[in-house]
């Protein structure tokens, strides 16, 4: 044998020990041995730099280093889930779906891993890069760090796609975290507070030899890609299996919702036992193609759902009630607690919503109050424990005035919230609007952070988001933690952001109501800021799905004068303030005032392909046939119910290439 043969038969073997020990649990050497034949590997590759591999085992060592983990754009959106919380919400879940799709319906019940999802792509058998979900459509490229988790496969085995994303979920097991946090308390520091958030700090590292060190685990749920021949999503994990992914047995295939909630009932006691968190049961469509049918929500897949366990409660004492001012100007009371140990974090705040919540529990500064934590990051309180009142206890008083500027709260008819009304020398929202302004999915300027936002106005170097593009490096340079690179770096973060398309740009202005579907609707609608600007309220409300709240929120937005001097100087920087010629020239009104409905399979265009020459044509996209409907677009194997509704509805149905004609 010579060398090379030498030195991938010892990768081989070492790959195939690997897997026994990290995937199946079952190691068939000693650790010993194995530490040997790693070593002589690592000797080999010293000696014969020319065979390296960046996929060879040697490196599960870590030893990268990665400065700044680089933005990727997801290929496949990672969605989040919908949540249920009982039988009825499972069974209307049920019911939506059957109205949608036809045939039998199958369900994998599937664990909901706690920790940090992951989207891992293969090219040829070889892990090319891992992404961390980010805010679903971008994330942070992890590759470095995740090639150092050992059940991850470097390279796969038996019959796998020339290139498929698979994702999961990478989880810190009780037992790794427990000794971590041993070795740290013995050495006099802080032990971390939660599996799920070590596991997620760990994935960003710099240096790839300190993850490598944490005992990391990565489980995988779901395949995505073009062609896979793949029919169910249990087939999925079988297959995902097959090729070297450590994928857990405990999913389940089952026929209905009862069996659903037998799985649910199983685990929410059992859960104890498995040797990582978990935090509910995903439960999902099986059958792939009605899958596809059911196609996706704006945030998530209509053909799964998420059932929570049951949240858990404690009770702990109400020390002080703070008041924080929003960036547009909204206040949110928050209770300081005591701090409690609560699903494995340590408490010390929770979100107390408004001055009627406060009211409807009476909730006063000293109670002890029980506080849960449901489906949302924050804590909440759900109620006092009376029992435990002293005497002495007073009803809360809101507050009157900004905690920030001492201006006198407002509160409209019918609203939930007080507003601080000094929206131009308040300084929580000043600063706030310009970080909503530069934050990702509005106008994701690189190099500048909240923090250097709160900086610049602090210093008096900005007072709005227009300010930015008149900042000079020699002002920048001299602040704190700046240096000349990252001074150079954000002038050009915020230069660039000029090529940010319209409904972005709209987004950012931080018009109150104006979120990101909206700033796309009136984006769409009007194709230029200054036609928004002359519209009036009765024209707003108009534009489809523009309700009153917005329509007057976007007239008295532009009714202020200084907003009008701000919209002013965007444009003369170079800021999109109108839709782009070349967006303009694929767009047209062909399909204007019709509804449509696609079923089925395509050839020429894909689903969201179509989907998007429908609204880009001035159509609409609706996912149930009804009366409206002006016409269902089917592709193959379009589903036998949906046609009889068709027919019985008397909805015209066009093939693939008579649709694509009608825009044409
Ligand atoms: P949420 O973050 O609550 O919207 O839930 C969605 C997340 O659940 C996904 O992004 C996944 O990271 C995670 N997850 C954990 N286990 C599973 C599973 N078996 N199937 C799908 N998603 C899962
Ligand atoms: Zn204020």
């Amino acid at each position: 044998m010579n060398t090379e043969q030498q030195i991938n038969q010892l990768r081989e073997e070492l790959r195939q020990h690997n897997y026994n020990y990290y995937v199946l649990d079952a190691p068939t050497i000693s650790d010993y041995e194995f530490d040997m034949k790693l070593k002589k590997l690592q000797k080999l590759e010293e000696q014969y730099p020319e065979f390296y591999d960046p996929n060879s085992p040697t490196l599960r060592v870590g030893g990268e280093i990665t400065k700044n983990f680089e933005t990727i754009v997801h290929e496949h959106r990672m969605y989040s889930l919908d949540n249920s919380y009982s039988k009825e919400d499972l069974l209307d879940w049920e019911k939506r779906i059957k109205k949608l799709v036809d045939g039998d319906i199958h369900y994998t019940c599937e664990l909901k891993y706690d920790g940090a999802s992951i989207s891992l792509t293969y090219e040829n058998g070889v892990l090319l890069r891992a992404v961390t979900r980010g805010d679903g459509i971008q994330g942070d490229n992890v590759t470095t760090n995740v090639k150092t988790i050992r059940s991850v496969p470097l390279k796969l085995k038996g019959n796998f796609p020339p290139k498929f994303d698979i994702r999961g979920e990478i989880v810190l097991p009780y037992e790794g975290f427990a000794k971590m946090n041993q070795e740290r308390l013995a050495a006099g520091e802080e032990p971390y507070a939660n599996p799920r958030n070590t596991a997620s700090g760990s994935l960003k590292l710099q240096d790839s030899t300190e993850t490598a060190k944490r005992p990391l685990d990565c489980l995988l749920y779901a395949i995505t890609g073009d062609r896979l021949a793949i029919k169910t999503q249990y087939e999925s994990l079988e297959k995902a299996r097959e090729w070297g992914f450590k994928v857990p047995k405990e999913s389940k295939l089952v026929n209905s919702i009862d069996e659903v909630l037998e799985f649910v009932e199983y685990w929410d006691e059992h859960r104890h036992d498995l040797p990582y968190e978990t935090d509910g049961v995903v439960i999902k469509v099986n059958n792939l193609q009605q899958q596809e049918e059911l196609g996706f929500t704006a945030k998530a897949p209509r053909w799964a759902i998420a059932y929570k366990f049951k949240a858990e409660q404690v009770s702990t004492v109400l020390e002080q009630i703070t008041y924080q001012v929003g960036r547009t100007g909204a206040i949110t009371p928050v209770a300081n607690l005591q701090p409690v140990s609560l699903a494995g974090t340590t408490v010390k705040r929770a979100s107390l919503h408004n001055a009627d919540q406060i009211e409807k529990l009476d909730i006063r500064v000293g109670d002890t109050v029980f506080v849960e934590k449901g489906g949302e990051i924050i804590p909440k309180i759900v109620g006092v424990d009376f029992q435990q009142r002293t005497p002495d206890s007073m009803p809360t008083q809101y507050i009157n005035n900004c905690p920030e500027c001492g201006t006198f709260l407002i509160r409209k008819e019918g609203e939930a919230l007080h507003y601080c009304p000094n929206d131009q020398g308040c300084t929580p929202q000043i600063v706030g609007r310009i970080q909503h302004y530069i934050s990702r999915k509005a106008m994701d300027i690189d190099g500048l952070g909240g923090e250097t936002v709160a900086l610049l106005v602090h210093e008096g170097l900005i007072t709005n988001y227009a300010d930015l593009y008149e900042l000079k490096k020699e002002q920048i340079v001299p602040l704190e933690r700046m240096a000349e690179k990252s001074a150079e770096n954000l002038i050009m973060g915020i230069q660039k952001s000029k090529d940010i398309p319209f409904e972005r740009v709209l987004f950012a202005l931080g018009i109150r109501y104006v979120g990101e579907t909206v700033a796309k609707k009136l984006a769409k609608h009007y194709k230029s800021i200054h036609a928004i600007i002359a519209s009036t309220e009765e024209e707003l409300v108009n534009v489809d799905e523009i309700g009153i709240k917005i329509a007057q929120s976007v007239t008295e937005f532009f009714a202020i004068e200084a907003n009008k001097v701000l919209i002013h100087r965007l444009q003369q920087y170079g800021v999109q303030l109108e839709i782009s010629a070349e967006k303009l020239a694929n767009q047209t009104d062909t399909l204007k005032g019709q509804i449509f409905v696609v079923s089925g399979v395509f050839e020429k265009v894909s689903r969201n392909e179509l989907k998007k020459l429908i609204e880009d044509n001035g159509g609409k996209v609706s996912s149930a046939i009804s009366s409206k409907t002006s016409y269902v677009v089917a592709g193959a194997n379009m589903g036998p119910s949906k046609l009889e509704k068709a027919n019985k509805l008397d909805i015209p149905i066009c093939s693939e290439d008579e649709f694509l004609d009608k825009i044409k």
